[in-house]
């Protein structure tokens, strides 16, 4: 899942300081998932901004009206356009998915202004009540196969294809006793898996081809367009 957290709510109320009324949007999907912009949190910033425009601790004058509404996902046509209403009623959509979604929303109602109410972080996995780690750089060329399920573009602090490098010390990377080493995890599962060979295996060059330094991707499915 895309991985967000809010913004510092001094971000979100100078973003809305020009606004009277604005319509909240959460969405169904990963940020209802890492607990950032779902129904609850929707309710929650909603009551926040709005006490705050009230105390006057925005810094701008007047209160602030607050619409809400939470939609399956942010980034489908079908799901934004009941919110047509909504929106033409309003100075300003605070989104709460991530920047897709954001994005999506701003081509979708090109004549508003959108802004965003989260940070989007990564592409990650809930590792327990609390807390999600990146896992996917979206490289676009998964190398999975090779290093027993641990993607060292994204969990290796240097995106080695070969590894591990010179500072890996007692499982830890260099860069921190906090975080474990890919390479020596990935090393770890290999020799569990019985498959020690493929850490023997010198990758060149990976087809960076795919990968977001490229611009902007697509995905097509013929069958299916
Ligand atoms: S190799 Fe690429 S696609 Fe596969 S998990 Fe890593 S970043 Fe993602
Ligand atoms: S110590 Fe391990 S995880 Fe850290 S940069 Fe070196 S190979 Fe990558």
């Amino acid at each position: 899942m895309i991985v967000a957290d809010r913004k510092p709510l001094a971000e979100i109320l100078t973003l809305v300081r020009h606004a009277g009324r604005i319509l909240l949007v959460g969405c169904q999907e990963c940020v209802t998932v890492c607990l950032a912009g779902g129904e609850r949190e929707v309710a929650e910033l909603s009551l926040i901004l709005r006490l705050a425009r009230a105390q006057g601790r925005a810094q701008v004058d007047g209160p602030l009206e607050v619409i809400t509404a939470t939609v399956h996902r942010q980034c489908d046509d079908e799901f934004l356009a009941p919110l047509a209403d909504q929106v033409a009623n309003v100075d300003c959509v605070v989104s709460m998915s991530c920047g897709v979604g954001v994005q999506h929303m701003a081509a979708y109602f090109p004549h508003t202004w959108v802004v965003p109410a989260l940070n989007t972080r990564f592409a990650g996995a809930t590792i327990k009540q609390g807390l999600w780690e990146e896992r996917c750089s979206l490289c676009g060329d998964c190398q999975l196969y090779r290093t027993g399920g641990i993607c060292p573009i994204t969990r290796c602090a240097k995106s080695l294809l070969n590894g591990p490098c010179g500072g890996s010390q007692e499982g830890h990377c260099e860069i921190s006793a906090d975080i474990p080493c890919a390479w020596q995890q990935i090393y770890d599962h290999l020799r569990t898996m019985g498959k020690l060979e493929l850490i023997e295996e010198i990758v060149c060059v990976k087809d960076w081809s795919r990968a977001r330094d490229g611009g902007l991707r697509r995905s097509v499915r013929e069958d299916v367009s």
